[in-house]
């Protein structure tokens, strides 16, 4: 099939099979109640799967975000926690794991992603200003509108497809970006938001040669480029299997080459970082890393903390050297591409190549009937919970919120449910039974009915949102 990617491990080339690198040590219990108890609990949620009880479900893909199963170093590193209020033994190792994987100077230590998306875009966007990014992200967007950014997506256009396939549909277009300084001025943009991988498109990698390219046309106006390094780990990898040249490359070595083009990273560890909480801000600027230490004691804690107990710090400076392992990576994407090619194989429509750290399943294929202002990734994600406790996430009209200028909503080409895949956490037992689910919703699609939203919240919609059936 050539729209998937493919792993192999190390001396396996060019076989199929792969296994974890790990074995589980500890276990905790899962068990899935019953059909009337789940259209109980999710008509009680509003039909909203954050509004959910955890232990309602049985298999949790609402976000791959702090679910990560921890290493027994990782374990162990909480029980070495300096909690002092000031100058904790473990900043200064995450510190050091910062620098030394990523490449940035100065770190700043922050609660998780969005506590350090709110410092950078606070530092860098004066009102008025405009940020080009590469497809919008929920918190990073907000947070930019916050500090009176104007979010403009310069991603290329085949990354509103679902279908079209592309190693790198995470790229950004370069003649967007250069049209915008054109028209607004290199003083009016803010800097350069990069994701990568970008979670709105499907989880889709930026390839080196964009970033690169970026770089060079950010000197030549004098324009910063930032970088959202969430699952950075996971697009490292994407390059060494898609881009020459990097074949024979560490991921490590690809993710700190890729750094090195850019100005500064904001980080969610929940993410790559294998752990349960934390973030950080990193720049190669001393001013700007000035501003931002003496902003997060104001909204974080001291910046030796940042918002983090010591033991979370020295999980996590533990977990950013596990994430960056070759082995690591390939099962941890591996096990995705593995559910994506159950899906594909059978017809069912998702967002294709398959990303890194989870399946979109393409609402509007399922239920073309529904229109966008009645839910329909919304829909898809309450029919999968009903039929086998399968807890995922919309990723459509509701995650895209209301435009401040006009007050409508947004339509989002892209209407996803998301599957996310938490890192060391399920079997591919656990894939094929997520895989037969969405086979069964598929194929029950013709006579599902939209909702209508109830309760809307002014900021990040989608977490409290309530709806009622049509
Ligand atoms: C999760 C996420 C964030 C925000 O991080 P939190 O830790 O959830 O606050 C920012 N960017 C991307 C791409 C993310 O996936």
């Amino acid at each position: 099939m050539s729209s998937q990617r493919y792993i192999t491990m190390g001396e396996q080339k060019g076989r199929r099979s792969w296994a974890e690198p790990w074995k589980i040590k500890m276990v905790e219990p899962i068990s899935m109640i019953s059909r009337s108890e789940r259209e109980k609990a999710i008509q009680e949620a509003g039909y909203n799967t954050f509004l959910l009880r955890s232990k309602d479900v049985y298999i949790d893909l609402l976000t791959d975000s702090g679910t990560s199963a921890m290493s027994d170093r990782q374990w162990a590193g909480m029980m070495l926690g300096d909690e002092a209020y000031a100058g904790s033994v473990n900043f200064y190792n995450l510190e050091k794991a910062i620098q030394e994987i990523y490449g940035y100077e100065y770190i700043v230590p922050t609660h998780q992603g969005r506590g350090a998306e709110h410092l950078i875009s606070h530092a860098e966007i004066r009102k008025g200003q405009y940020v080009p990014g590469n497809m919008y992200f929920t918190t990073t967007r907000l947070h930019q509108e916050l500090a009176g950014g104007i979010f403009v997506d310069v991603i290329i256009d085949e990354a509103h497809d679902p279908y079209h396939i592309d190693p790198f549909k995470g790229n950004i277009d370069l003649r967007k970006v250069e049209n915008l300084v054109k028209e607004k001025g290199a003083e009016n943009i803010a800097y350069i938001s990069l994701a990568g991988t970008v979670n709105m498109a499907g989880g889709q990698p930026v390839s080196m040669a964009n970033v690169k390219a970026l770089r060079k046309l950010c000197d030549q106006h004098g324009l910063k480029l930032y970088l959202d390094a969430t699952r950075m780990v996971e697009n490292s990898l994407f390059i060494q299997l898609s881009e020459s040249g990097y074949k024979k490359k560490k991921v490590a070595e690809i993710l700190k080459e890729f750094c090195d083009y850019t100005d500064g990273a904001w980080m969610s560890g929940k993410k790559d970082h294998l752990v349960n909480i934390g973030g950080w801000v990193a720049v190669r600027d001393k001013n700007l890393a000035d501003r931002l230490r003496n902003a997060v004691v104001v909204y974080e804690g001291l910046h030796t903390y940042g918002g983090m107990a010591g033991r979370d710090m020295e999980a996590m400076a533990i977990g950013i050297r596990e994430s960056v392992e070759d082995d690591h990576i390939k099962s941890r994407v591996g096990q995705v591409l593995y559910l994506g090619e159950l899906l594909v194989n059978w017809g069912i429509p998702i967002v294709r190549p398959v990303g890194g750290h989870a399946i979109f399943l393409d609402a509007r294929a399922f239920y073309p009937h529904i229109p966008q202002d009645q839910f329909p990734a919304q829909v898809l994600a309450s029919e999968l919970y009903m039929d086998s406790g399968i807890r995922s996430m919309e990723r459509g009209v509701v995650s895209a919120g209301r435009d401040p200028q006009t007050g409508d909503h947004r339509y989002p080409k892209l209407e996803l449910t998301r599957l996310a895949i938490p890192r060391r956490v399920y079997t591919e037992a656990h894939m094929d039974v997520i895989a037969e689910s969405v086979k069964m919703v598929y194929e029950d699609r013709k006579n599902i009915k939209g909702f209508k939203m109830v309760y809307e919240p002014e900021y990040l919609r989608f977490f409290q949102a309530r709806f009622e059936r049509l």
